[in-house]
Formats: C-alpha cells, sequence, structure tokens
C-alpha cells in the first residue's frame, strides 16, 4: 500500500480528480491502480483566496511500489503496512457473573460493545431511558420546563454526548488503535464514511441517534443485555471486593406501592462508567470509600455568533459560502494569568438546557448533522483547580457547581439566562436582542449573568472574550449572545484506580469521563475500550 500525502484539490474542484492526480504523482496510468481510499481531509485556509482541501490517500497499484516510488520523497508518498487495532486474546480466570457496566455513555457502551464481541455477555445498567424514549423526555422538558432528573441531556442511552455536536476529535495519543476502532464501529453502526478520514469528524444529534439504535442492537445481538431505567444506588462490599449492586427502579414514582423497585443484582466485575454528571452517585461512592480527590475542571459562559459571521472569517468571502459551517478554536491569557479558551463549538447549532437537577441550569451546545442552524455556539470557559473551590473534600468541585447553577436557576427561573456581551461587559442586565437572535432549546430570558460566576472568573472571561475578537472580526460584538451557566465541561472528581484500571475496591473499573480519564466522545469510548481489554486479558468469557 502507497500513502500520498498532500493532494491538494480547490474547493470548487471534484473529488474525482484525485484518481488523476495519484496516476500523475506515482507516474501511472489509471488501468495501474487497483483501488484507492481517502485516509484524511482537512482544509488549508491560512490564505483566504487560494483555499484548499489537503488529501491523505492510501492506493493499491498493480506494480512493484518501491519502483513506482522512486522518483518521489519518502514526505510526498511512503509504503505503509497495514496497521490497525487488535483486541488481546483472552485470559483463563473464570467469572461466575456477567460483566455488569453502569452507564451507557460512550465508555459504556464501547466497552459493552467490545465485551459482547468477546463473548462476556455484558448486563448495561442505564438510569435513564432508551433513547427514542429519551428524546421524547428532553423535548418535553424544553417545551414545559419539567425535568426529568433520571432522563435529560444528561442522562439516558448515549450519556451526555447524545444531545451534542458529536465531535470526535480527540487529542489523546493513541498508539494502540483504538480511537480509529472508535470511528469505525461509529462508521459501521450508520455515522457514515466520512468519519473515518476527515478532520474534524462529527455525527450531530439527529445521526447520533440512530446510531446509538443501532449500536444497542448490535450489542445486544452478540449476548448483552441492557437495562433501562436502572440506577445503581448502592453497592454490596465484602472483604474490600464488590459482590453486588442495588439498583432502583427509576420508572416506579408510585411511593403508596409496597413494591420500592429495588433489586439486587450480584456483580464481581462493575464497570463505574457514570459520566460527569452522576452526583448522587459519587456521593454514593464516597460514602463507600472508594478513593477519589478533587480535580481541576473549567466553567464559564456559551456564547452565540452568525454562523455567516464565523464562515467568512474563518473562510474569506471567495469560499465562506461554498464550503461546510466553519467550527473556529480561540484562546487568550487573562491578566491574572488564567486561560480562557473555547470548547465544544457547535458550528450552526443550538444552546441548550443540559439541566439534571431540579431548581439548576446548566447549558451545552449541539447542532444536528447539516449543522444548518443560524448561529455559531462555543462554550467561553477558564479552569478553575481544587484551589478555586476547594475545602479540600473530593466532592468540593460538585458543591461549587451546584451553587453555580442554583444561580443561573434563580435568574432564569428554569429557562436558560442569557445577555448581551456588551451589557455584560457593563453588569447591566439585557432586555432584548440586537441582530443576533438566540438560538436555545429550551426557552431564554435576558437578564445578568455576571451574577453567576465570581467576579474574577467574570473579568478573565470578558478580557478573553476581548482578546478573541481580535483574532475573529465581530467575536466580541456587543450583541453576542451569552447564556449560563457552563458548568459540566469535564468531571470535577477523579476515581482514582491502578494500572490493572481497578478502584481502592477490587473488582470496580472507574472508566470514562466520570472518572476522570476521558473529555469527550471519543476518549471516554477509548477508555471504555481499555477496560475491556483488561477485563478479557484476565477471564475467560462467560455464557449464560
Ligand atoms: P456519559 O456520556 O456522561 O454517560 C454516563 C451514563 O451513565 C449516563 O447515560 C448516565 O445516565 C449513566 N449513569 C450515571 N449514573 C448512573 C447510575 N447510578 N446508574 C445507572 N446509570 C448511571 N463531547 C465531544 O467529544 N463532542 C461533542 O460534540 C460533545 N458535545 C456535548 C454536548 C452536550 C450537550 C453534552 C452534555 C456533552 C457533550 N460532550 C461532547 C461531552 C461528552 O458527551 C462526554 O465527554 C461523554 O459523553 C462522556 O462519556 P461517558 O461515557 O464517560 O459518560
Amino acid at each position: 500500500m502507497i500513502r500520498i500525502t498532500q493532494i491538494r484539490l480547490r474547493p470548487e474542484e471534484s473529488e474525482e480528480l484525485l484518481l488523476p492526480r495519484i496516476c500523475k504523482k506515482l507516474r501511472l496510468s489509471e488501468a495501474d491502480v487497483k483501488s484507492y481510499k481517502i485516509t484524511k481531509k482537512s482544509i488549508d485556509a491560512r490564505k483566504k483566496e487560494e483555499l484548499t482541501f489537503i488529501y491523505q490517500v492510501d492506493v493499491e497499484i498493480k506494480k512493484k511500489e518501491s519502483q513506482v516510488l522512486r522518483h518521489l520523497k519518502e514526505s510526498e508518498a511512503r509504503i505503509i503496512k497495514e496497521s490497525g487495532y487488535r483486541f488481546p486474546e483472552c485470559g483463563s480466570e473464570q467469572l461466575s457473573h456477567r460483566p455488569v457496566i453502569v452507564g451507557t455513555g460512550p465508555a459504556g457502551l464501547f466497552c459493552g460493545y467490545m465485551l459482547a464481541k468477546a463473548g462476556f455477555c455484558p448486563i448495561l445498567l442505564e438510569r435513564g431511558g432508551p433513547v427514542e424514549e429519551r428524546d421524547q423526555a428532553v423535548q418535553h422538558f424544553w417545551e414545559t420546563g419539567i425535568l426529568d432528573t433520571e432522563c435529560n441531556v444528561q442522562f439516558g442511552e448515549g450519556g451526555a454526548g447524545t444531545f451534542s455536536d458529536g465531535k470526535l476529535n480527540t487529542l489523546v495519543k493513541d498508539p494502540a488503535f483504538r480511537g480509529r476502532k472508535v470511528l469505525e464501529i461509529f462508521a459501521a453502526m450508520g455515522a457514515g464514511e466520512e468519519i473515518l478520514y476527515e478532520q474534524k469528524p462529527h455525527i450531530g444529534t439527529d445521526v447520533l441517534k440512530v446510531v446509538l439504535k443501532n449500536m444497542r442492537e448490535e450489542i445486544e445481538r452478540m449476548g448483552g443485555e441492557f437495562r433501562f431505567h436502572s440506577k445503581v444506588t448502592d453497592l454490596e462490599l465484602s472483604g474490600g471486593r464488590i459482590t453486588g449492586v442495588h439498583i432502583k427502579d427509576t420508572k416506579k414514582t408510585d411511593s403508596a406501592s409496597s413494591d420500592d423497585g429495588e433489586i439486587y443484582l450480584p456483580a464481581e466485575r462493575l464497570i463505574l462508567a457514570i459520566g460527569h454528571s452522576a452526583r448522587d452517585t459519587f456521593q454514593m461512592l464516597y460514602e463507600k470509600q472508594l478513593s477519589m480527590h478533587a480535580k481541576a475542571f473549567a466553567v464559564g459562559l456559551r456564547i452565540e455568533h452568525p454562523q455567516d459571521m464565523i464562515q467568512f472569517s474563518q473562510y474569506g468571502e471567495r469560499y465562506g459560502k461554498l464550503l461546510p459551517p466553519a467550527p473556529y478554536k480561540v484562546t487568550a491569557r487573562a491578566s491574572d494569568g488564567r486561560g480562557v479558551y473555547s470548547f465544544c463549538m457547535c458550528p450552526g447549532g443550538y444552546v441548550v438546557n443540559a439541566s439534571s437537577e431540579k431548581e439548576m441550569t446548566a447549558v451545552n451546545g449541539m447542532s444536528n448533522h447539516d449543522r444548518a442552524g443560524r448561529n455559531a455556539n462555543s462554550a467561553m470557559i477558564v479552569t478553575v483547580s481544587p484551589e478555586d473551590f476547594g475545602d479540600g473534600h473530593p466532592l468540593s468541585g460538585v458543591k461549587f457547581q451546584r451553587e453555580l447553577e442554583r444561580r443561573a436557576w434563580q435568574l432564569g427561573k428554569g429557562l436558560v439566562p442569557i445577555q448581551l456581551y456588551g451589557d455584560f461587559k457593563a453588569g447591566r442586565r439585557s432586555t432584548g436582542p440586537g441582530e443576533i437572535l438566540p438560538a436555545t432549546m429550551g426557552g431564554a430570558v435576558y437578564t445578568n449573568l455576571r451574577e453567576i460566576l465570581p467576579e474574577k472568573l467574570n473579568l478573565a472571561l470578558q478580557e478573553g472574550i476581548d482578546a478573541c475578537g481580535r483574532r475573529i472580526k465581530g467575536f466580541d460584538r456587543y450583541d453576542a449572545v451569552l447564556s449560563g451557566v457552563e458548568s459540566r465541561t469535564s468531571s470535577p472528581v477523579r476515581i482514582e484506580r491502578n494500572e490493572e484500571l481497578e478502584s481502592s475496591v477490587e473488582g470496580i473499573y472507574p472508566c470514562g469521563e466520570g472518572a476522570g480519564y476521558a473529555g469527550g466522545i471519543t476518549s471516554a469510548a477509548m477508555d471504555g475500550i481499555r477496560v475491556a481489554e483488561m477485563l478479557a486479558m484476565r477471564f475467560s468469557p462467560v455464557r449464560d
């Protein structure tokens, strides 16, 4: 296989031109090329008037590869060996019970997928509902303000990333090709082949819902079992090991019923893929004395601009209209030394009310696959560390998040509190929109967001947004719309695990973002795969 890098096409040129370009580069006729596939595609927008797509392609040819490459430098084309992800050989220790996975976000799902494929028939417990039902619960919340605390934007099948932009890029190093495997599974489940080669692949909420259903069906076909509305409320431990879990049926609300909806499930291997928002579960784990500590995370406000403004700033006048909705990434440093940066940017997206607790408001962003919404949004955030909020308690970050979310709720009384950036700077309440109309899922109300975050963080954000205005024209415009509060950027706690990925209680594997080992869909999924590998290397598959 020959890998050619740096084949360039202009936006108005068709990808059909790739084959002639490959042939020209390799000095071959089209008949000499057996096949080719795009393995990377990115945009070079440094010179906006000469903007190009850059392709990397892997080519199979009928001639001797080394001879064909003689006239080319290695930086242009080279011979590559097929390499990819390999699941390890299973071990021989016997399990008496099927592995139990708590949570069906990316970490739990991908752990479940790999374990099911290897014959372990895992049981996946999820406090929320399946994606179809969850979709209705979320729409209902956005329309009425009535929150289901067990099935919402954070909880339910697919986890926190279901109502998202579905960005799949990650900065995690990947020598074992787990990230590649995640993309391959997503693509096979309906996410589209382009995620395998695009520089910044994304799925979008609408397509993600289909992918999740396909993935569930595939896991079930391979012997896995899903139990929805099943919240783990307690652990049974014996001699420092896990022996079982208590599960509450979150659909049972009839308090007069003698059946309290509690069941007990024996478990000797428990994967905790609970995400960053399961605050009650963190508390239970703390009480069960799992070793954990507070960690840094980031907080801030979401900012909206017209997508057209971002488009022209990123791609220029000539190509702005031709190209897909543009993302951006901006960073700045405030005068107190804090880094201010954009996070979870959603081109053509919506700001969503992503709350999961009563009388607390948290926001985030989502977009559909076509990213066709009129606004671009991203969180502008600053890192806060245990020194900023801590009293030394492992769950002090959770307490801090709750305080911020309560203030946001007070301002919006359940609606998303929003403000024009110019008013935020002046410290006065906004009364209505400028030229930018907010695109909010869950209703919004104009208010003064300056009352949510500590003033030192408000000042850092303000300096940061102003500085970003020097990078993207209009970023700091008066009528840019801010929403609050962005408090669920990553987990405020890390549950410790050893080299075998086990917690201080034997048999429990903290996994994914909630446990503090991932940040984002792909890295959480990769961590899920890693935990599945660890289990498989030690144990032999169980079939009930
Ligand atoms: P989660 O996805 O949070 O999943 C945890 C699951 O565990 C949940 O389904 C929860 O219901 C369940 N659970 C919790 N406690 C219990 C219990 N006691 N019993 C049973 N089940 C339980 N990341 C990106 O990379 N790209 C994006 O575009 C992106 N956009 C986002 C948009 C939004 C609105 C949100 C909220 C997040 C977004 N993220 C994005 C972040 C991403 O969703 C998370 O990083 C990722 O989902 C973490 O995966 P996880 O499996 O570790 O946890």
